[in-house]
């Protein structure tokens, strides 16, 4: 049992209806927790996940939204879910949010408000974050043509090698020297930038979009290269940022992301946040980092859960991501930043894991491509390594010979 199980008069609050604040309502009352719980959401649909919208999405022809819970699945945990309410102010004085559907009091308030995609100042441009922008873009990769991908990160790559598939023409130009850059250790970004290669998509680095303009013909794309494209869709994924208007203008310590501490705490003791919008700091190096993850995000909302309920726990779990790209896996567990020094094994299939390092030889991120299953077993592996503080032997770990579970 938890402090606040058996208050039935306390209030909880949670700001954002997506993957963590809906994870979070559900972990609350898993942890015993008896008060109310209303779970706001600005979005008029329950949370769904976002990974498939970039993925099965554009590829099938007629996909799901997948919902991880339904409005029956919360009624029946007691939870009050309110979407299409948008908050827009924080009274920490009055313990009170404002919203466009009136005031609601809270005695403890959770901010899961996740990240918004990242505008540049360019007309007829698309992007990727709702199931209501998944749509017209697989609407945009059904009628064909030329596609321009503005950013080669996951999102950008992804929809890709989806758009690709579909038959569409594809480039993609990346502001930066490196495809995925500051996300994967260059070794494998040049790996996903190949397998692009291989499909017939071109991944030009260090090249930005300075117009697109509506022709005859459809878009004309002028790059700061000085050419010009002509092509019938302009997609951007130019990166998140974290939605912390709500935190910053109620004077919480904002970074890049809401300031937690390892119990997800913000600085104000009645507020918590977690997700996408949260910098959270990482238990084996002490950096703060905003993890955008689907993993994270549920993990996050475990954590958080029982610290709201009184919970002393730090969060501790190994950040992890995957991505797919055509018929390979990207899978990263840890944070390949706060590496030192590498070590990269080559299996027997050609394909690579890199590992990366600290200053104590401790392994502290994996990333690897490849066949699913292939990557899924060495990433687990490397993952529980990770989390036990492991220093394996560089030159056992560079050896494909040595299984990696030996290393622990
Ligand atoms: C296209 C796409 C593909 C992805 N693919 C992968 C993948 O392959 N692997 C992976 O690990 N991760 C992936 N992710 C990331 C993953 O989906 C996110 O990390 C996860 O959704 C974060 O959950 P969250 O609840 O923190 O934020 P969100 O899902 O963004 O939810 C936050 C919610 O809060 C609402 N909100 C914000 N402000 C307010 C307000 N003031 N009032 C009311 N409501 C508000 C928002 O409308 C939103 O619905 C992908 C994301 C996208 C967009």
């Amino acid at each position: 049992m938890t402090e606040s199980s058996g208050d039935t008069a306390e209030r909880i609050v949670v700001v954002g209806a997506g993957e963590c604040g809906t994870r979070a309502a559900m972990a609350l009352r898993e942890r015993g927790f008896a008060g109310s719980i209303t779970l706001l959401g600005r979005e008029e649909v329950v949370a769904y996940e976002r990974p498939p919208l970039s993925k099965a999405a554009l590829a099938d022809d007629d996909p799901e939204l997948v919902h991880p819970w339904t409005p029956e699945q919360l009624a029946e945990a007691g939870i009050s879910l309110r979407l299409g309410v948008d908050v827009t102010a924080i009274d920490r004085e009055a313990r009170t949010v404002v919203t466009d559907a009136g005031a609601m009091p809270y005695d403890r308030l959770l901010l899961t408000t996740g990240a918004g995609s990242r505008r540049l100042g360019l007309d007829h441009v698309h992007y990727l974050r709702t199931h209501a922008e998944a749509a017209t873009l697989r609407d945009l990769v059904r009628a064909g043509g030329r596609l321009l991908v503005i950013g080669a990160g996951f999102i950008g790559l992804e929809i890709a090698a989806g758009a690709r598939q579909r038959g569409m023409e594809v480039v993609v130009v990346e502001a930066a020297d490196q495809a995925l850059a500051r996300m994967v250790p260059p070794v494998v970004a040049d790996e996903v930038v190949a397998l692009h290669a291989d499909h017939g998509v071109q991944v030009r680095t260090g090249t930005t979009v300075t117009s697109v303009d509506e022709v005859a013909v459809g878009l004309r794309v002028g790059l700061s290269t000085g050419e010009s494209l002509d092509v019938d869709a302009v997609v951007a994924g130019v990166g998140a940022a974290p939605h912390t208007e709500l935190a910053s203008a109620a004077g919480l310590l904002v970074e890049d992301g809401i300031v937690v501490d390892e119990q997800l705490r913000t600085s104000d003791p009645h507020i918590w946040a977690a997700g996408d919008c949260a910098a959270v700091p990482d238990a084996r190096s002490g950096h703060r980092a905003r993890v955008e993850s689907w993993r994270s995000a549920h993990d996050q909302a475990v954590t958080v859960a029982a610290s709201m309920t009184g919970g002393q726990e730090p969060h501790v779990a190994v950040p992890w991501f995957w991505s797919d790209q055509y018929d390979q896996m990207l899978q990263t567990a840890g944070l390949p930043t706060t590496a030192v020094s590498e070590v990269v094994r080559e299996r027997e299939d050609g394909s690579l894991i890199h590992f990366g390092l600290d200053a104590q030889g401790r392994l502290v991120a994996a990333t690897s491509l490849g066949r699913g299953p292939v990557v899924a077993k060495d990433i687990r592996v490397a993952e529980q390594l990770i989390a036990t503080g492991a220093t394996p032997d560089p030159t056992a770990l560079a050896d494909p010979g040595t299984p990696l579970r030996s290393l622990r």
